[in-house]
């Protein structure tokens, strides 16, 4: 097609002659396969083959199923470049990288585990009401050099402890972060600022905020290009949500607010100077929503066994389900800001999530709240840790997937398949945690018992 020969045109001029399409599985990895320029017209008309299973990334490589994966036989998912897309990859001259849109391969349709699809399928719910979701992503991850001879061959640089809130090589001994920032400019996803967070060799980098869907197509993108540009260092870069039990974890903060859909009078619909706290009802009715989905919400913003190591009294990670104004040890917070900038900052979800899922689960709570106007107990004051002031998240993954799938409300919204899907996944990821007899274990009672 034209638009095809155009896109050919284009990056051949630019000097690309590989593409690389990349989308999200199940756990958010991004998946990818390189395309030869000539190849591409033929890769557009029919898709890329790709099988539908989901692998976890450890030595062993296993297949990990997912319903209608192994059972039935690993059939193939179709994934097909989204042109609009494209941008070329600032550290590896000639590769152009684009997004690719998973159907499945048996029915043409967008499949079940597609998480792109899930948020839109969210988004035009929200649509329906009136209203379009505006998101802004904050993420926190751990950079971590070569230290061979130890346990997992990774260690925090030592000269990057105590710089919390700093930049500079004092925070950075290898400058990282300014060669991060700059690479990721260039790739287009939004980044506002960078810094050292609060550990030891932990950054923290900030996205702005724009429409649903694309805050979490840069997130994705985001994530995959920090691991990108640490491993051609040497280094790994990791968004798992506590990789030391000595150190805070990773959050993904997710600030969240409404534009009315209607374009001639689009304003933000969480703003309102007469309303309680500054805030709207439709604000309040979210927020409420959130609260009362947040037990299912974790399945989706803390998807890991070791997601749960990451909550706990006095971590700024949140450990009850709660709300406050401007208090970061709540749950919920809701920064200052009001007029254009009144939103809800939702701290639960850890950077080790889908960027897609947890934006959908998060956006299918809020709406399960406004649809019901639902109204939040009153705010937190003061300290957000207080296990008589509220209840308490799930503690470990299995009970946050017994309460997603207790949770008929919510899961109605996300849909039986991908439910099911992501029930399997981590049921399964569960399964394979409990049978392996680690360390701890072993000097916990080997010498005693
Ligand atoms: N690292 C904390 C978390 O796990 C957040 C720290 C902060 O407020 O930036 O969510
Ligand atoms: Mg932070
Ligand atoms: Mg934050």
């Amino acid at each position: 097609t034209p638009d095809i020969r155009r896109h050919m045109e284009r990056l051949a001029a630019e000097g690309i002659d590989v593409v690389r399409v990349i989308y999200p599985d199940l756990i958010g990895t991004d998946r990818a396969r390189d395309v030869l320029l000539d190849h591409l017209p033929s890769a557009c008309a029919h898709g890329l083959a790709f099988c539908k299973a989901v692998y976890h990334t450890s030595p062993q490589g296993d297949v990990v199923p997912v319903a209608g994966g192994l059972d039935a036989g690993l059939p193939d998912i179709t994934v097909r470049p989204d042109l609009d897309t494209l941008v070329s990859l600032p550290w590896e001259p000639g590769v152009a990288c684009c997004l690719g849109e998973v159907t499945d391969a048996a029915t043409g349709k967008p499949a079940a585990e597609s998480p792109r699809d899930l948020l839109r399928s969210v988004l035009a719910r929200c649509a329906e009401q009136g209203l379009r979701p505006v998101v802004g992503p904050e993420l926190e991850y751990f950079l971590l050099e070569p230290a061979p001879g130890t346990a997992t061959g990774w260690r925090r640089a030592p000269e990057a402890t105590g710089a919390v809130y700093t930049a500079g090589l004092r925070a950075d001994p290898g400058n990282h972060l300014l060669r991060t920032l700059r690479h990721l400019r260039d790739l287009d996803l939004g980044v506002i600022t960078g810094n050292h967070e609060f550990d030891g060799g932990q950054y923290e980098i900030n996205l702005t905020h724009s429409d649903a869907l694309d805050a979490a197509d840069r997130a994705f993108r985001f994530k995959a290009a920090v691991k990108e540009l640490a491993r051609r260092e040497g280094n790994l870069a990791t968004f798992m949500a506590k990789p030391f039990g000595d150190a805070g974890g990773s959050g993904f903060h997710l600030h969240l607010s409404c534009e009315t859909a209607d374009a001639a009078d689009s304003r933000n619909a969480f703003d309102d100077p007469a309303g309680a706290y500054g805030l709207s009802a439709t604000a309040r009715h979210a927020v409420a929503g959130i609260l009362a989905h947040a037990p299912a919400l974790a399945a989706l913003a803390n998807p890991t066994v070791n997601s749960y190591k990451r909550f706990g009294p006095d971590t700024l990670a949140p450990w009850l389900i709660d709300w406050g104004l401007d208090n970061r040890s709540a749950m919920v917070r809701i920064p200052p800001e009001r007029g254009s900038g009144a939103r809800i900052e939702l701290r639960l979800g850890d950077a080790g999530a889908n960027p897609y899922l947890l934006i959908a689960g998060t956006i299918a709570a809020a709406l399960l709240g406004v649809q019901a106007g639902q109204e939040p107990p009153a705010p937190l004051e003061g300290y957000g840790y207080d296990t008589a002031r509220a209840s308490l998240l799930p503690m470990n993954l299995p009970a946050a997937l017994d309460a997603l799938e207790a949770d008929t409300a919510l899961t109605k919204v996300l849909g039986k398949d991908f439910t099911a899907s992501f029930l399997t996944y981590k049921r399964d990821e569960v399964e394979r945690f409990e049978r392996h007899v680690t360390d701890w274990e072993f000097t916990e009672y080997a010498y005693h018992l």
